[in-house]
């Protein structure tokens, strides 16, 4: 049996943890990264990992959880990637970036709280999972004026001058259920032109549902090896 990895999936979202793990390592899972997106889940990914081998997690605040969060969960932030940093299981500072596409977000809070992060990625020399939409250009740009150990384009949906430009920077590409579908031509054709070793696949469960799963179904870890068969 071939060895899978999940690059990203919210374990701590999904109904039955404890199932998701199991039937994922029953068709070969054996790995799951689970990112963070708001201080009130720090805790819940850190035992997540704790509790299971092969599971992993990053620490950060994701650009559509912003809005409603104050300054101060920077603070927490900071002091929990110091707690962590001892542990293995903790490997990187996401899920953020920047969410252009979401209705009524404050840009500039979302701009800022993106920066401070990056900061604490270059501070740290931790890599970083971006989340990206409708804001390629900006997303790189900010990368760019720090100094980056790398990470991952979660959800890549850019053209193909955008991927040169993320593959240059050192990122990885990541690709999850929106390949599986017949529309997502550009999405699929850019595929055939990333080189293997500089993409990944994800399932983003419980989002993200690939082709065959009901659109209210929930995603789970184990679909990562249809979308690998898929690739
Ligand atoms: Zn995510």
């Amino acid at each position: 049996m071939k060895n899978y990895f999940d690059t990203h999936c919210h374990l701590d979202f999904l109904s039955n943890t404890d199932l998701a793990v199991e039937e994922a390592r029953a068709c070969g899972v054996n790995r799951i990264l689970v990112p963070s997106v708001c201080p009130e889940n720090f805790l819940k990914v850190i035992e997540l990992a704790d509790r299971y081998d092969g599971v992993y997690y990053t620490l950060g605040i994701h650009p559509c959880f912003v809005t409603n969060i104050s300054a101060d969960a920077l603070e927490t932030l900071e002091e929990t990637i110091l707690r962590c940093l001892s542990d293995n299981k903790f490997i990187g500072i996401g899920e953020i970036g920047l969410d252009f596409h979401i209705d009524d977000f404050d840009k500039e809070k979302m701009e800022s709280f993106f920066h401070a992060q990056l900061s604490l990625a270059e501070k740290y020399r931790l890599p970083v999972i971006l989340h990206i939409r409708k804001a390629q250009d900006v997303v790189l740009k900010y990368f760019r004026s720090f100094n980056l150990v790398g990470g991952i384009a979660h959800a890549f949906n850019g053209s193909k001058q955008q991927a040169k430009n993320y593959l240059n920077c050192g990122l990885l590409l990541g690709f999850g259920g929106t390949i599986t579908f017949e529309r997502s031509r550009n999405i699929r054709s850019l595929l055939k032109f990333v080189p293997e070793q500089s993409f990944v696949i994800e399932t983003d469960s419980p989002d993200m549902n690939p082709s065959w799963l009901a659109k209210r179904a929930e995603n789970s870890p184990k679909n990562i090896v249809r979308i690998f068969d898929f690739v």
